[in-house]
C-alpha cells in the first residue's frame, strides 16, 4: 500500500515548449491548432511522468494555456465587459494580455511566490454562467491513456477572496451567485466516473481570515460535498499553515485535507483534530518550491511523527504545493559542478523522491527493490557530501559575519543629510535616475560574446566603456545632476552580484513559470556566501572618471539578493541574507573609498519576501531590516545612501521603511498622483524621497506639461527640500528614443517648477 499524492505539475515543458509555441502562436508565425497540439502533448508526458514514477494521484486541470485563475474566470464566465465581444481563444488571450482596445487584466503574485495570476474582476452588472469544457476534456483526455485523474480546481473562498469587483464593493458578496456555479460544476464532474477525486486549492486559508470569510468555509463545504456521492473532496492549502480553517473543515464531509508540513509545521497541532474526525491527510513533506534534494531520513522522520496521532491508512505522501513552482528536470544540466547537482532536486526527481519516502514510510526499508536500494543509498551519500563540504561551509565566514558588530551607521539622518547636502551640494528637487538605461542589442550581444568566449576580454570592456561614456555624455547634455553609469555591464540585478558571490550556483535550464509565457531561471544559494573581490568598483570608479557630476553607485540590497533565488534550506533565510549584508557592507566601503559619494542599494523584492502570516512579518522585518543596515553600515556619515523599492504601497510598511534609515528612497508613485505618498507626511517621514514622476512600464514619453503637473502635487504633500525627482523605476526595458525625450522633459519640467518657486 502506497499512496503518493502530487498537488500540481509544472506546464511550460522541459524545453519550455509550451512558451515557445505560444509565443509563435501571438508572433502569428503559428496557428492555434499547434498550440493545442504541443499542449496535449505536454499534458500527455506530464501525465506519463507522473504514473511511471508511482505516483498515485495525478491532477488534471492543472494545465493552463496562460493560467489557472483566468481558466476560472472563463469557467465561469466572468469576462470584463471590455473583452465581452470576443470568443475562444481570442477572448481568452486578449484578457490576458490585452488588445489593441482594451488593457489586461491585472496580474499579481501568487501568495508568497514569484508566479503571477490573473486577477479576476466581477461586477454586479454581470451575470454568471458555467462552461466546465475545459475540465471535462481534460479529464478524459488522461482517462483515454489509461491514467485516472484527480481534478484540481481552485475553490471558491480563494477565487473569492482573489477577485476584486469592478463596481466596487467585496467579492465575497459574490459567493451567493458563484457558490451554486462550483456546485453546477461538481454534479458535472460527477457523471464523469463511478468515483472521483476532486482537489480543491484553497491556499487563502493560510492567511489570516476574518470570521465573516471563516463563516463562509462550513456552507461551501457542507454543499459542495453534498452535490454527488461518487465525489472524494480534498481541501488543499500550502506556503503556511490553515489550522482555523482546519477547525472548520473537519465539521464538514470532506474526504481529505491537504496540508503544508514544511512551510508550516505549525499543521502539526491540527492532526489531533483530524485524526478524530477520521479524514485522511495529504502530508505536503516534499518540499514543492525549492529545488534541494530532500533527506530521506528527516522525511521519513516527519512521516512518522504525523503516524504518531493520524493512522498510517489515511496518510498519503505528498509534495508541499504544486511542483509548478520548481524546474522542471536536472537531466540537461550537464555544465553543473558534479557534487552540487547530487544535491539538487527538481520536478521530476522529485517525483521519485515521493515514490521512495513513500515505499520506505508504508513498507518499510525491506520492501525496496534493487532501484530503490541504490536511489536510497544515494540520496544518504548526498545529503552527507551536503553536510560537509567545503563549498557549502566555510569557517572564515561564519566566524566573520558572527564577529560583525556594526549593526548600523554613524550618526543621525538629520545630521547626516544635513552634512550630505553641504558637501554634495545638489539642489532641492535634485534629479536623477534609478539606474539602468537601455539594454541595447549591441551590449546584449557583447555580454554574450564574452560569456560564450567569442571576444576577448579587452573587446568586451571596449564595448561597456563606449556605452558608459555615451550614457554619461547624455546624461550631462540632458541636465541631469546626479548621474549613474547605467548598468549595461548586468542583465539582471540579481544574477549579476551571485555571479560574483562565492556560495552562488546557476543552472543552464531551472526555469520557473513566472507569468504566462514568461519564466525566470533564479540563481541559487549553495553555501556560505562571501566576496572574494569588489564587484562594482571598477565599473563606477570609470564612470566617475568621465564626468564632474556625482556618479551614484549602484549596488543590490541583501534582501533582494535573497528573495529573488532559491536560498539553501541548511540555514534560516535571515542567517543568509546576514552574510549577503556583511559582503555588501565590504563593497560600498571600497566605493567610497574609491571617491564614491552616493550610493543607491536597491530593494526592489523587498516587499514580496513579506510571510503570509502577520506573527511572521514581524520576524522578517527584523532580520530585512537589520540586514539592509548592516549592509550600508560601512557608509560615512557624508556617503549618501539611497534605495530603491518597485511599488507605491507603503501604508503598512512605512515604519519599517523608516528603520531602514536610508538618506533617500526612490519609490513608484507616478501612476497615483500624490495619494500613496500623503502617507510620508502622515508619519512625519523626514528624509528624502524620490517619487517616480512618470511610468517607465509604458512606451508612452509624458509632457513636459504633464510632469510639471505631477511634480506640483508632490509639493502639495511634501516640501522641496525632501523631494528628489527621477523616474519611477530602471530605464533598461525602455528604447533610447523615449528616454532621451522623457528624461529632457523632466528636466525641463524641474527647470520650470524651480523657477516659480523662486518667483
Ligand atoms: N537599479 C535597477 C535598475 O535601474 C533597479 C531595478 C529595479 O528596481 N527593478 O534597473
Ligand atoms: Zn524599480
Amino acid at each position: 500500500m502506497s499512496k503518493n499524492y502530487i498537488v500540481g505539475f509544472p506546464r511550460i515543458g522541459e524545453q519550455r515548449e509550451l512558451k515557445r509555441v505560444l509565443e509563435s502562436f501571438w508572433a502569428k508565425t503559428a496557428g492555434f491548432s499547434e498550440v493545442q497540439k504541443v499542449a496535449a502533448e505536454l499534458k500527455a508526458r506530464h501525465w506519463e511522468y507522473q504514473r511511471d514514477a508511482g505516483v498515485d494521484f495525478i491532477s488534471s486541470n492543472d494545465f493552463s494555456l496562460y493560467d489557472n485563475m483566468l481558466d476560472t474566470s472563463v469557467m465561469f464566465g466572468a469576462i470584463p465587459q471590455r473583452f465581452k465581444h470576443l470568443s475562444g481563444e481570442e477572448l481568452y488571450f486578449a484578457m490576458a494580455r490585452g488588445d489593441a482596445s482594451s488593457v489586461a487584466m491585472e496580474m499579481t503574485k501568487w501568495f508568497n511566490t514569484n508566479y503571477h495570476y490573473l486577477v479576476p474582476e466581477l461586477s454586479s452588472n454581470d451575470s454568471y454562467k458555467l462552461d466546465a469544457s475545459k475540465i471535462v476534456n481534460e479529464y478524459n483526455e488522461a482517462k483515454k491513456l489509461g491514467i485516472k485523474t484527480k481534478i484540481n480546481i481552485i475553490g471558491p473562498i480563494t477565487y473569492l477572496g482573489l477577485s476584486k469587483r469592478a463596481d466596487r464593493g467585496d467579492s465575497y458578496e459574490f459567493w451567493g451567485k458563484i457558490l451554486p456555479l462550483y456546485e453546477e460544476l461538481f454534479k458535472v464532474i460527477g457523471t464523469l466516473d463511478d468515483e472521483i477525486t476532486i482537489q480543491i486549492d484553497e491556499p487563502i486559508f493560510a492567511k489570516e481570515l476574518n470570521t465573516k470569510v471563516l463563516s463562509l468555509i462550513k456552507p461551501t463545504y457542507d454543499r459542495l460535498c453534498a452535490v454527488s456521492p461518487n465525489i472524494n473532496i480534498a481541501v488543499v492549502t500550502y506556503f503556511e499553515h490553515s489550522n482555523e480553517a482546519t477547525k472548520i473543515l473537519v465539521h464538514t464531509p470532506i474526504w481529505a485535507l491537504g496540508l503544508d508540513f514544511l512551510y508550516g509545521d505549525e499543521n502539526l497541532d491540527s492532526l489531533e483534530l483530524i485524526a478524530k474526525s477520521g479524514k485522511k491527510v495529504i502530508a505536503g513533506v516534499v518540499d514543492g518550491r525549492n529545488i534541494w534534494r530532500c533527506s530521506v531520513a528527516k522525511t521519513l522522520g516527519l512521516l512518522e511523527n504525523i503516524s504518531l496521532v493520524v493512522k498510517k491508512e489515511n496518510i498519503l505522501v505528498s509534495s508541499s504545493c504544486s511542483l509548478l513552482h520548481t524546474p522542471f528536470t536536472l537531466k540537461y544540466e550537464d555544465k553543473m559542478n558534479s557534487e552540487i547537482k547530487e544535491w539538487l532536486s527538481y520536478a521530476l526527481e522529485k517525483l521519485d523522491e515521493i515514490s521512495l519516502v513513500s515505499k520506505l514510510f508504508f513498507d518499510g526499508e525491506n520492501s525496496l527493490n534493487k532501484t530503490q536500494k541504490e536511489a536510497l543509498n544515494s540520496n544518504i551519500k548526498a545529503n552527507q557530501s551536503r553536510k560537509n563540504s567545503t563549498l557549502v561551509h566555510s569557517k572564515r565566514v561564519q566566524e566573520r559575519v558572527q564577529n560583525h558588530t556594526k549593526f548600523q551607521r554613524d550618526g543621525i539622518s538629520s545630521e547626516r543629510i544635513a552634512l550630505q547636502r553641504e558637501i554634495l551640494g545638489y539642489k532641492d528637487l535634485a534629479t536623477t535616475t534609478i539606474g539602468s538605461f537601455p539594454q541595447t542589442p549591441e551590449i546584449r550581444k557583447a555580454r554574450s560574446d564574452f560569456k560564450n568566449s567569442l571576444i576577448s576580454k579587452d573587446e568586451y570592456e571596449k564595448e561597456i566603456k563606449k556605452y558608459i561614456d555615451e550614457c554619461v555624455a547624455f546624461q550631462e547634455e540632458c541636465g541631469l545632476e546626479v548621474l549613474v553609469h547605467g548598468e549595461p555591464e548586468r542583465n539582471d540585478m540579481v544574477e549579476y552580484f551571485g555571479e560574483q558571490l562565492s556560495g552562488y550556483g546557476f543552472s543552464q535550464n531551472g526555469w520557473v513559470q513566472s507569468y504566462g509565457s514568461r519564466c525566470v531561471k533564479p540563481p541559487f544559494i549553495y553555501g556560505d556566501i562571501s566576496r572574494p573581490k569588489p564587484m562594482t568598483v571598477e565599473w563606477i570608479s570609470y564612470a566617475q572618471s568621465r564626468t564632474n557630476h556625482i556618479m551614484k553607485g549602484m549596488l543590490t540590497g541583501p534582501v533582494t539578493i535573497l528573495n529573488w533565488s532559491f536560498v539553501r534550506d541548511d540555514m534560516a533565510r535571515g542567517e543568509v541574507s546576514k552574510q549577503i549584508a556583511v559582503a555588501l557592507s565590504d563593497e560600498i566601503d571600497d566605493l567610497q573609498k574609491a571617491g564614491i559619494k552616493i550610493i543607491q542599494v536597491d530593494e526592489a523584492a523587498f516587499k514580496e519576501g513579506y510571510p503570509l502570516r502577520d506573527e511572521k512579518i514581524k520576524i522578517y522585518e527584523k532580520w530585512a531590516v537589520r540586514d539592509f543596515k548592516i549592509a550600508v553600515s560601512s557608509a560615512k556619515k557624508e556617503t549618501q545612501i539611497h534605495t530603491h523599492m518597485c511599488y507605491s504601497e507603503f501604508n503598512d510598511i512605512i515604519n519599517t521603511i523608516e528603520d531602514m534609515d536610508a538618506d533617500v528612497i526612490s519609490i513608484e508613485t507616478a501612476r497615483s498622483g500624490n495619494e500613496l505618498l500623503k502617507i510620508f507626511k502622515e508619519v512625519g517621514y523626514k528624509k528624502e524621497v524620490g517619487p517616480g514622476v512618470y511610468d517607465i512600464h509604458s512606451p508612452r514619453v509624458p509632457s513636459v506639461d504633464e510632469m510639471v503637473k505631477q511634480i506640483e502635487l508632490l509639493l502639495e504633500v511634501l516640501p522641496k527640500e525632501q523631494l528628489w525627482i527621477n523616474p519611477d523605476c530602471g530605464l533598461k526595458t525602455r528604447k533610447w528614443e523615449e528616454v532621451k525625450q522623457a528624461l529632457k522633459n523632466m528636466v525641463e519640467a524641474v527647470r520650470i517648477v524651480r523657477e516659480r518657486l523662486d518667483a
